[in-house]
């Protein structure tokens, strides 16, 4: 059971909706990546391999923590909103 947030830059307005975080009921814990390219932030799930976005393919610049991602568009810290749980 993980927790969802959202995030949100009150300098250039970026907004990301339902980001999980937090141990994950089977299998690894999901984690937050930056995509430099699409400017954005995504969860994606450790496999051992490098972290791509599925989007444009470009590797993602993982986040230490929920707590801790900048914006991908203007650098600052997003502020982050728990949401509530996911199983
Ligand atoms: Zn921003
Ligand atoms: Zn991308």
């Amino acid at each position: 059971m993980g927790l969802l947030y959202s995030l949100r830059c009150g300098e250039c307005g970026y907004k990301k909706k339902d980001l999980m975080a937090g141990p994950a009921p089977r299998g690894p814990a999901p984690e937050i990546g930056i995509c430099e390219t699409c400017k954005r932030v995504v969860n994606f799930h450790p496999d051992g391999t490098l972290p791509k976005c599925k989007k444009c393919r470009h590797p993602l610049t993982p986040a230490l923590s929920i707590e801790s991602v900048p914006c991908p568009r203007c650098g600052k810290a997003l502020q982050c909103i728990p949401k509530g749980i996911w199983d």
